[in-house]
C-alpha cells in the first residue's frame, strides 16, 4: 500500500488510465522514443557514451534515500520478529539490497557504506542461526543466507569468514547431488537456484575457490533430471522441469529459468557439453511463444495473461539476450526485442512496482537489451519505467508484501540503484 510519504512527495505528471486491451495493465502514458527524441531528451544524453541526465540521477538518488527511510520506519524494526529469512520476501532480501548499496552508490562515502554493510551483517547473523535446512536455492532457501554472507565477508575484508561460509554453501550440494529425494529443480526453491549461488560466488568472489567439479556436478544433475522428466512426458523439449507437479515455462518456476542458469554455467565454465540440449530448449520456447511476443505460463496454456518476471516474457527475455550474446544467433535477439516492445506496451502492470510481478522487474527487460545492443531507446524505456516507479503513486498497486525485495519497495530501490551503474546491473537472484 502506498505510504503517506509517497503520497505527499510525488505527483505524477502523466495521466493514469487502464490499458485498452489488457485488464491487468495500465496504458503506457509515455511518448515512444522517436517522438520523445524530437521533443524532450532531458532523460539521456547521447555523446561518446550514452548517459543518464544529472537531473534524473539526482531524482533517483533522492527517491532511494527517502524510501530507504520508509523501509526503516515500516519494516526494518519488525524484521527480528519475522520468521521469513529468505531473500525473496524476508530479511535476507534487505541484506542483499544493503550489500549492493554498500558496494555501489555510496562507495565514496565510507560512513554510509559502512552503515549499510553493518545493517546487512546484523540481518545475516540472525538469518544464519535460522537457516531452514530444507531448500538449497538462493531466493527461497539456505543458499541465500550463505551466499550473501560470502559477499558480505568479501565487502568487509573478512577472509576467514569467506572460507567458513563457502564451506557451508558447498555443504548444501548434498541436497542436490546426493539426495535420494526427488527435489525441485527450478530457480526459486530448487537446484537451479543452488547453481546460481555457486556461479555468483565463483564470479564475484574468486578467493572463495568454488570448485569447477562441483559446478559441473550440479549442472549435470539438473540436465539428468530434465532429460528424465522430458522422456516420461514426451520427446519435446529435451529437458523438462516441474514445480508442484506442474510444468511451468517462465523464469521463477519453469524451463526458461533453469535453461538460463545452465547457459550461464556453460559459458562461465567454458563448456559446450550441454549446449545441444540448451539450444533445443531455446528452439522449443520460440515455438510456444504467442504472436504477441509473450509466453504461456504453463505448457499447454493458451491465455496470454501474465507479463512479468516470474511468468511471461520479461523473465524469458533475459534468457534470449544471453542466448544471443553466447551464440550470436540474431533470431534470439529478435525474440528479446519483441518481448521488450510488448513490455513497453503492456508492462506497466497493476500488481505494483515489485521485481517478481511488477514494473521494476519488467524494466529489467530494457536494461538487458540496452546492455546487449547499446541502443539508447532501451535505456529511455527503462528510465520511463523508473519514472513510473517514482512518480505514479496511485498506480503503484498494492504489492503482496509491500517492503520486501521481490514483492515490494526494496526491489524497486534495487532496480533504481542498478540504473546508476548499468554495466553491473543484474536482476538479483537470477542474472549472472
Ligand atoms: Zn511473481
Amino acid at each position: 500500500m502506498a505510504t503517506e510519504t509517497e503520497d505527499k512527495e510525488f505527483v505524477p505528471t502523466f495521466e493514469i488510465k487502464s490499458h485498452p486491451t489488457d485488464i491487468r495493465a495500465y496504458q503506457n502514458p509515455f511518448p515512444d522514443y522517436m517522438s520523445a527524441m524530437s521533443n524532450e531528451t532531458s532523460l539521456i544524453h547521447i555523446a561518446q557514451e550514452i548517459v543518464i541526465s544529472t537531473d534524473f540521477i539526482n531524482k533517483i538518488k533522492y527517491f532511494i534515500a527517502e524510501q530507504l527511510e520508509v523501509i526503516g520506519d515500516n519494516y526494518l524494526d519488525k524484521l527480528s520478529y519475522q520468521d521469513d529469512k529468505t531473500v525473496y520476501t524476508g530479511s535476507c532480501g534487505l541484506a542483499f539490497l544493503y550489500i549492493k548499496l554498500g558496494n555501489g552508490m555510496y562507495k565514496r562515502d565510507s560512513k554510509a557504506a559502512k552503515s549499510f554493510l553493518e545493517m546487512a551483517g546484523e540481518i545475516l547473523e540472525t538469518a544464519r542461526d535460522e537457516v531452514y535446512k530444507a531448500y538449497p536455492a538462493f531466493l527461497m532457501g539456505d543458499g541465500g543466507p550463505w551466499t550473501l554472507s560470502i559477499l558480505h565477508a568479501q565487502a568487509t575484508g573478512d577472509k576467514d569468514s569467506i572460507a567458513k561460509y563457502t564451506a557451508e554453501l558447498v555443504h548444501l550440494h548434498h541436497h542436490v547431488v546426493c539426495s535420494k529425494k526427488n527435489n525441485e529443480d527450478e530457480l526459486l526453491y530448487g537446484s537451479a537456484g543452488y547453481l546460481y549461488c555457486l556461479l555468483l560466488v565463483r564470479k564475484l568472489v574468486p578467493e572463495a575457490n568454488i570448485n569447477d567439479e562441483l559446478v559441473k556436478k550440479v549442472s549435470d544433475v539438473l540436465v539428468e533430471h530434465g532429460i528424465k522428466l522430458a522422456q516420461s512426458l514426451g520427446p519435446i523439449p529435451p529437458l523438462m522441469y516441474s514445480f508442484a507437479a506442474k510444468q511451468y515455462i517462465g523464469a521463477a518456476h519453469g524451463l526458461a529459468g533453469v535453461v538460463y542458469i545452465l547457459l550461464c554455467s556453460a559459458e562461465l565454465m567454458g563448456s559446450n557439453e550441454n549446449m545441444d540440449n540448451i539450444i533445443s530448449c531455446l528452439e522449443y520456447l520460440q515455438g510456444v511463444k504467442y504472436a504477441s511476443g509473450n509466453f504461456p505460463t504453463q505448457f499447454g496454456d493458451t491465455d496470454d495473461m501474465r507479463l512479468h518476471w516470474c511468468h511471461g516474457a520479461p523473465g524469458i527475455a533475459v534468457l534470449f539476450c544471453k542466448a544471443y550474446s553466447v551464440t550470436h544467433n540474431i533470431k534470439y535477439l529478435k525474440t528479446a526485442v519483441q518481448a521488450a516492445r510488448l513490455v513497453w506496451d503492456r508492462g506497466l502492470i497493476k500488481k505494483g512496482i515489485s521485481l517478481c510481478h511488477g514494473v521494476a522487474g519488467n524494466a529489467y527487460t530494457f536494461l538487458q537489451l540496452f546492455k546487449v545492443t547499446q541502443d539508447a531507446e532501451y535505456l529511455y524505456n527503462a528510465l520511463k519505467f523508473a519514472e513510473w516507479c517514482i512518480d505514479a503513486t496511485k498506480a503503484r498497486g498494492r504489492p503482496d508484501r509491500p517492503f520486501t525485495l521481490f514483492e515490494g519497495l526494496a526491489g524497486a530501490i534495487y532496480f533504481l540503484n542498478d540504473l546508476l551503474d548499468i554495466k553491473n546491473a543484474a536482476f538479483p537472484g537470477y542474472e549472472l
